[in-house]
């Protein structure tokens, strides 16, 4: 689909849509079928596209991000070429992007947020840079929806070290992960009772992790669990090292829907261009499908869906106000563009008829992959809830 933006913004789409499908694409059915890894790739994709640059600087200035990708340095621009990274990204490969936000996003800007200078440069940077592999891990086999209140991993403080007990479940990169930020109730010191996030790395004794689980969809991204078992943590450790962290799950679900509403809009927009071209071209009764109302119809609503969706994956760069402004509306986009997503990919199935129920066509991948977003980073159900307690409040 071809929206009416600006020439600069233009070029940005075209160069990441690009380089996604010349570099990314060929690699997806390995992926999906687990026989390679997305990491390598990232290291290569960080690399090529140089987000060196473009990355660091979001470390101290999140404003200045994009600089190196829009020369110009136009801030309206820079927010279309950070929203565009994503939404190409998830065209070709949604679960890369997954991966990819879970350790860049969810580990690295986070630890760049919050950590400690030492934290940053020693776990930020090389996760940010795709040199080691981040995790995030809240979910726990018992506390989903209720992840905060019905935790059960403890970290009990011991003066100079907390030891960590409990699982987690359903983490991304977690089977290969170098990294994870594990969240945990403190039982005893200073921050008694409170939850805080936790530095782990891979071969501190007590942590293991489970092999990657088999999935619906997204299965370029390996998921997995962490055990921990009685793992020695230095109070160092400590995201931030020990400043209480209030309200920091929370922006981090911000964050994460966020970036998750640009996935699903981004799988939504490559389905509709698959099937608008396919019923251009498939003959039925002499004439393509496209002639015949009934396909027209479901045409046109995969297009009003997908053009709200894009108000709200691209409200910061449209309006000038970043949606990060208000919970409400962070849900109620994650919530809107997750079931947009799905519903745009299984319209294309539709139009395309069997041909959309195979492998080689796409749309059925992209349709697995989108339903993932209606649960995770909250399913429907925490979106609505949300919603309700704001816009009550
Ligand atoms: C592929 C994948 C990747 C993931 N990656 C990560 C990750 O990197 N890190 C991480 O921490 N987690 C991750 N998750 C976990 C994800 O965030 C959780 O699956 C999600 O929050 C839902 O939790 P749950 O699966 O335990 O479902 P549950 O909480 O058990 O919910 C089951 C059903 O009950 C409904 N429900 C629950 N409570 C209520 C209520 N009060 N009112 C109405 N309905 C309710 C839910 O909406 C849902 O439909 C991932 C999950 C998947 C599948």
């Amino acid at each position: 689909m071809d929206w009416n933006v600006g020439s600069t913004e233009r070029m940005i789409r075209d160069t990441f849509r690009a380089y996604f499908e010349e570099q990314l694409e060929p690699l997806v059915p390995a992926m999906e079928r687990g026989e390679q890894l997305p990491y390598p790739f990232m290291r290569r994709m960080h690399r090529e596209l140089g987000l060196d640059t473009f990355l660091r600087s979001a470390v101290s200035n999140p404003e200045a991000a994009g600089a190196s990708v829009t020369a110009a340095g136009d801030e309206h621009v820079t927010r279309y070429a950070r929203t565009t990274f994503s939404v190409e990204m998830a065209r070709v490969s949604p679960s890369f992007a997954l991966s990819y936000g879970a350790s860049v996003g969810l580990f690295g800007a986070n630890v760049a947020k919050r950590g400690t200078p030492e934290q940053v440069a020693r776990y930020a940077l090389p996760v940010i840079r795709c040199e080691l592999v981040g995790s995030w891990c809240l979910t726990e086999p018992q506390a989903g929806s209720d992840a905060l209140g019905g935790m059960q991993t403890r970290a009990r403080y011991e003066g100079t070290h907390y030891v960590l007990r409990g699982s987690k479940t359903f983490i991304t990169n977690a089977p290969y992960a170098d990294v994870f930020l594990v969240y945990a109730r403190v039982e005893g010191g200073p921050l008694d009772g409170s939850i805080q996030a936790f530095i782990l790395e891979r071969g501190m004794p007590g942590l293991s992790t489970g092999a990657p689980m088999k999935k619906m969809g997204m299965r370029g991204s390996p998921t997995g669990e962490v055990f921990l078992e009685d793992v020695r943590v230095p109070s160092e450790q400590l995201l931030g090292g020990g400043v209480r962290q209030r309200d920091h799950v929370k922006s981090s679900l911000a964050q994460e829907r966020l970036g998750l509403a640009a996935l699903s809009y981004g799988i939504a927009e490559r389905c509709f261009d698959i099937a608008r071209n396919y019923a251009k071209q498939r003959q039925q009764f002499g004439q393509p499908i496209a002639n015949f109302q009934l396909v027209q119809q479901r045409l046109a609503r995969m297009y009003v869906a997908l053009s709200n969706a894009r108000r709200f994956v691209y409200a910061d760069y449209y309006s000038d106000r970043a949606l990060s402004e208000s919970v409400a509306e962070i849900c109620a986009g994650k919530l809107y563009c997750a079931e947009v997503g799905t519903f745009v990919a299984f319209e294309a199935i539709h139009i395309l008829g069997g041909y959309g129920y195979m492998e080689e066509y796409t749309v059925e991948r992209l349709a697995r992959d989108a339903k993932l977003i209606e649960l995770g980073g909250g399913t429907t159900e925490m979106q609505i809830l949300t919603i309700a307690r704001e816009i009550l409040r």
